[in-house]
């Protein structure tokens, strides 16, 4: 990596306009490790409002490793509902059960150990470093990336593994060494809030001076662009004096350990009446939902399990399923947050 790319000055620039304008997020109150930690797994994915309102109720709940290390599986998933991608939950409790077992309970705080907790790559690891112990992690994510495409005017794609090792390479280079705690948070919420990636702000960045962007919004370049993809599942309604029929997903599935509505192949329930249709979003797949009703009779497969309407609040199911069983049983007690363990 050529010194000229060092770009003297832009870290203490860009660390002196946060000192000024940083946002107040309650992780940025903190220096310890494991809330870090929590924050980084939640925004992986969430996005910054929905993170906001549900961070500190559920730091409330498990405010140790050891708090969720002891948490029983389903009631962690119940927790995580709202934020989506319940593997990340698991994986949190997977090394919280690491900490406890490994550190007695205490946050390892050097980059071989961190690496070596199940759930923790590279990024977490930088996160926790350079956040909670002010340590010199150069941190590359989606905006960090974008900003770093843009000031040095690179089209190489930032998903391909040139693209990739230049990212790493300038994040080193450009890292402010003596304050890598404030200079990460400053380079994300550039990205975040002036280097957005439509319409960039770039008569109000303060580090507009040392950006070589000729034509910022077509920056960066990817290598592989996700196109959204259309999915439609058939769900079948079997409500009995036992209760709601539901499906306990696999363990090894994305939605492991958590309840949802049965599925059934359209040919098996086209000539069944259709309650209604629910459209949402998971990943990259545009859902569309066919929900029948089945009669008391219906086979039952032995995933599947008659549930009592009282048991629904504390029972972990995907956030579509709570709400469109919230629409169909009103005046049940299904909504609700976890109470603590
Ligand atoms: S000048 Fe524009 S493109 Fe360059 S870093 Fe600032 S906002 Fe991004």
């Amino acid at each position: 990596m050529p010194q000229a790319d060092a770009k003297p000055g832009f870290s203490r620039t860009l660390v002196r306009w946060f000192s000024s304008n940083a946002k107040n997020y309650p992780w940025r109150n903190t220096q310890d490790p494991w809330a870090i930690l929590v924050s980084e797994v939640m925004l992986q994915q969430t996005t910054i409002p929905t993170v906001l309102a549900r961070y500190e109720p559920w730091m409330r709940l498990f405010p140790t490793p050891a708090a969720l290390a002891a948490a029983d599986e389903q009631f962690a998933l119940r927790s995580w509902e709202g934020l989506g991608y319940y593997r990340r939950v698991r994986s949190l409790q997977a090394t919280a059960r690491a900490i406890v077992q490994k550190h007695s309970g205490v946050f390892p705080s050097d980059e071989t150990s961190l690496r070596a907790l199940p759930g923790i790559g590279e990024y977490t690891a930088a996160a926790v470093l350079s956040f909670a112990y002010n340590k010199p992690a150069a941190l590359v994510d989606a905006n960090v990336a974008r900003v770093l495409a843009r000031i040095y005017n690179d089209p190489t794609p930032i998903d391909s593994t040139a693209g990739r090792r230049t990212l790493r390479e300038r994040a080193e280079l450009l890292l402010h060494r003596s304050n890598p705690r404030a200079y990460n948070s400053a380079l994300m919420e550039l990205g975040q809030t002036i280097c957005t990636p439509t319409n960039p702000l770039c008569s109000s960045c303060p580090v507009r001076r040392f950006c070589d962007a000729s034509s910022p919004s077509s920056l960066p370049v990817k290598k592989n662009k996700m196109k959204p993809t259309d999915l439609r599942h058939w769900d079948i309604w079997l409500l009995t004096d036992l209760g709601l029929l539901l499906e306990k997903q696999p363990d090894d599935s994305r939605h492991g350990g958590m309840f949802r509505l049965p599925q059934r192949p359209c040919s098996t329930v086209s000539s069944l009446p259709l309650i209604c249709s629910q459209k949402y979003s998971v990943t990259r797949f545009k859902v569309t939902r066919f929900l029948h009703r089945a009669p008391a009779d219906f086979p039952v497969l032995s995933s599947e399990t008659f549930i009592p309407l009282s048991l629904l609040p504390s029972l972990p199911l995907a956030s579509p399923d709570r709400k469109l069983i919230l629409r169909l049983l009103p005046q049940s007690s299904s909504e609700g947050t976890p109470a603590s363990p």
